[in-house]
C-alpha cells in the first residue's frame, strides 16, 4: 500500500518539498498530495515588475500542474489538523469542508503582512504580497493619474498624487523604486498631473532602511532615491491613515489616497489553530531537521516554520524564498528517508546574496563578501532571478518582456475590470468588460469609476 504524503501551501517551500519527494520516491510507494490555494507558484521577487508593468504578471507564475509530475494538487485551504485520526481538514476550491489523511505532513503555509494596531490601517492600507496586490496597486496608480486630469480641487489633486510606502525592507523599497520608475514614465502622458506635480514618500520606522544588507549599501540605496525625488522619512512612525490622509509621528497630516504598507510578515494564521508548538514570534517550532517538535510525522518549512540555521549560529532563517525553497527540498529528502529512501539531514544553508532592485537599471547587491552597487548589480539581479524562477517558459517570457519592454514606452492601460465580468443585463455591457473565458460568477461586478479612488475597500476600480 502506497504511503500518503501531504504537503501544504503551494509556495517556495511546499512546491519544493512535493517535487523532492516525488523525484526520491517511487509513485507506487507514496502518493504526493500538494493542498494550494491557487494553482500557481508566485515568483515573489518578480512582483515589483509585474506592478510596474516591465513583466506581464501571469509571467511571474507558473503553474504548478507543469512543474508537478505524480503529485496530486488539491485546490483549497487547510483549516484545521487531528493528530489523533492524522488528517487534515481543508475547505476545497467549492468552499465545502474535506478531510486528507496522512501518513507524513508538511507544513509550509508562508506569512501574511504584519500590522499594527494604527487606526484606520485595515481599512485603509494596501499589502503588497499577492499577484492580485501587484495588479491592484498598479491599477490604482493609473487610476489615480487619470482622475488627476479631471479635478481642479488643488487638495484633491494632492491626495490622488501621493503615494506613500510604509516599510523600508526589500520588499517595499523595490514595489516603491519600481513604481515611481513607472508613475515618472507614465506622468508624460498626463500633462494636468505633471503640471500638480507627483509625491513619492517612504516612512520607516527604523534608523535606516534594508537592514538585512550592508550599510553602505542601504545609504547608496538612500541617496539614488532621495536624487528621483522620493521623500524617504526614517525613525518616523505612521500614527493613523483615513480615506484622503496619512498622519506621522512627526505630527505632520500629508494627504494621500494610496498607503501601501510594506512593514514586514508575520506566519500564517492558520497556524496558531494547529495546537502545534509555536515559539515567542508565532512560527512553528521545530528540530534542525525541520521536523515538529514532539512530533514524528510534520515537518515544517519557510516563513510559517522556525527552521535553525547553524550557519547563522542556529537562529531561525529568515524569511525569504532564498531559505524557504531549500527548506523545500531538504525536507522532501527528510520526508522520504523516514519512507525508508535515503538518509535524512539537518537543514543548513549559507545565503548566496542578496539583491534590492531599486529600477532604471541599478540595483544594490551582495554576493559572498562583494558589494556591489548600479548597472552591474542590476544585470546580476535579473540573471540570477532569471535562473531562478521554475519553468523554462516562465524564463523565457521573462527575457522576452524585458526585451520588448526596452525601445517602448510604458504601457499605461487600466485593466481593472479584468475578472470582473459585468452582469448579461448590464445598460453598459460589453466586449471589454472581459467575460470571455471567465468562470467566474457574472454577478462579480466591477464597481462603477464614481471620480474616487481609496485603497483596499474599492480595490476593484
Ligand atoms: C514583494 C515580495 C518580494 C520578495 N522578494 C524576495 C526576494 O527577492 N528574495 C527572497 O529570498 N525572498 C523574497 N521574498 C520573500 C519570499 O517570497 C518568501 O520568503 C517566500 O515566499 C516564503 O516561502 P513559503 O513557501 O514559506 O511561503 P509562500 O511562498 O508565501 O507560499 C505559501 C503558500 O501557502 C498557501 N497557503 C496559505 N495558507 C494556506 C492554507 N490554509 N491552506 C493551503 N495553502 C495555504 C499560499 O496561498 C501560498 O501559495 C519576497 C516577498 C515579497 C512579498
Amino acid at each position: 500500500m502506497a504511503w500518503n504524503v501531504v504537503v501544504v501551501g503551494g509556495g517556495f517551500g511546499g512546491f519544493n518539498a512535493a517535487r523532492a519527494i516525488e523525484r526520491r520516491v517511487s509513485p507506487e510507494s507514496v502518493k504526493v498530495t500538494l493542498v494550494s490555494e491557487q494553482n500557481f507558484l508566485l515568483y515573489t521577487p518578480f512582483l515589483p515588475e509585474a506592478a510596474a508593468g516591465t513583466l506581464e504578471p501571469r509571467h511571474v507564475v507558473t503553474p504548478l500542474r507543469e512543474l508537478l509530475k505524480h503529485t496530486r494538487l488539491q485546490l483549497g485551504s487547510m483549516t484545521g489538523l487531528d493528530r489523533e485520526r492524522s488528517i487534515i481538514t481543508i475547505r476545497n476550491a467549492e468552499g465545502d469542508p474535506q478531510e486528507i489523511r496522512y501518513d507524513r505532513l508538511v507544513l509550509a503555509p508562508g506569512s501574511i503582512s504584519r500590522t499594527l494596531p494604527i487606526p484606520g490601517l485595515a481599512e485603509h492600507g494596501a499589502a503588497f504580497k499577492s499577484l492580485a496586490d501587484a495588479i491592484w496597486l498598479r491599477n490604482h496608480v493609473i487610476r489615480s493619474l487619470e482622475l488627476a486630469e479631471t479635478v481642479a480641487d488643488r487638495r484633491r489633486l494632492d491626495e490622488l498624487l501621493t503615494f506613500v510606502f510604509v516599510g523600508g525592507g526589500y520588499a517595499g523599497l523595490e514595489a516603491l523604486a519600481e513604481l515611481q520608475d513607472f508613475a515618472v514614465d507614465a506622468l508624460k502622458m498626463y500633462p494636468a498631473a505633471r503640471a500638480h506635480g507627483m509625491r513619492w514618500m517612504l516612512v520607516e520606522a527604523g534608523p535606516r532602511v534594508l537592514a538585512e544588507i550592508d550599510p553602505d549599501l542601504a545609504d547608496y540605496t538612500v541617496h539614488q532615491l532621495r536624487r528621483r525625488g522620493i521623500d524617504i522619512r526614517l525613525e518616523t512612525q505612521l500614527r493613523g491613515v483615513t480615506a484622503h490622509e496619512i498622519e506621522l509621528s512627526t505630527g505632520e497630516h500629508i494627504a494621500t489616497r494610496t498607503l501601501v504598507w510594506t512593514a514586514g510578515v508575520t506566519p500564517n494564521p492558520i497556524v496558531r489553530e494547529l495546537g502545534l508548538p509555536l515559539t515567542e514570534h508565532g512560527r512553528i517550532a521545530v528540530d534542525a531537521s525541520m521536523r515538529v517538535d514532539g512530533t514524528d510525522e510534520i515537518w515544517a518549512i519557510g516563513d510559517a516554520a522556525a527552521v535553525p540555521n547553524p550557519i547563522s549560529d542556529s537562529r531561525p532563517s529568515p524569511p525569504t524564498a532564498q531559505h524557504a525553497r531549500r527548506q523545500g527540498i531538504a525536507a522532501g529528502r527528510n520526508v522520504a528517508a523516514s519512507l525508508g529512501t535515503g538518509r535524512a539531514k539537518p537543514y543548513s544553508y549559507r545565503d548566496r546574496g542578496s539583491f534590492v532592485n531599486l529600477g532604471r537599471y541599478k540595483a544594490v547587491a551582495m554576493a559572498g563578501r562583494l558589494k556591489l552597487r548600479g548597472p552591474l548589480a542590476w544585470w546580476m539581479a535579473r540573471t540570477y532571478h532569471v535562473s531562478q524562477i521554475p519553468g523554462l517558459s516562465r524564463k523565457i517570457r521573462a527575457v522576452v518582456d524585458w526585451t520588448v519592454s526596452l525601445p517602448f514606452s510604458r504601457d499605461v492601460a487600466e485593466v481593472g475590470s479584468i475578472g470582473h465580468p459585468r452582469r448579461l443585463d448590464h445598460p453598459n455591457s460589453s466586449a471589454e468588460a472581459g467575460r470571455a473565458g471567465s468562470v467566474d460568477s457574472p454577478g462579480a461586478e466591477a464597481p462603477e469609476a464614481d471620480g474616487d479612488v481609496a485603497p483596499k475597500d474599492r480595490r476593484q476600480t
